[in-house]
């Protein structure tokens, strides 16, 4: 496993809720490693909150950031937005 295998890794680990002991066991790793690439990872991400719901978005920093959490709720904003300036 090269290291942005484990970068991956530790963050899909870390999304489904694992803890940081978990994680390091998993990937036979330090909880130290696992500290660091999760922090790292997260001053590298921006929240926002969907347009549309409200929930909250991440995206990554220097990439467009995500206004919506899904093309679903994009799709159903502008669906509104568009009919509401149809309105007569
Ligand atoms: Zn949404």
């Amino acid at each position: 496993m090269n290291q942005n295998q484990q970068v991956d890794k530790i963050l899909e680990l870390r999304n489904e809720g694992f803890g940081y002991k978990r994680i390091a066991n998993e990937l036979k790793t330090s909880i130290g490693m696992v500290r660091y690439t999760i922090a790292k990872a997260e001053k590298n991400t921006l929240s926002g909150f969907c347009k549309n719901c409200g929930i909250k978005t991440l995206s990554v920093k220097g990439k467009k950031a995500k206004k919506f959490c899904s093309d679903r709720c994009r799709y159903k904003w502008w669906n509104n937005h568009r009919k509401g300036k149809e309105v007569r």
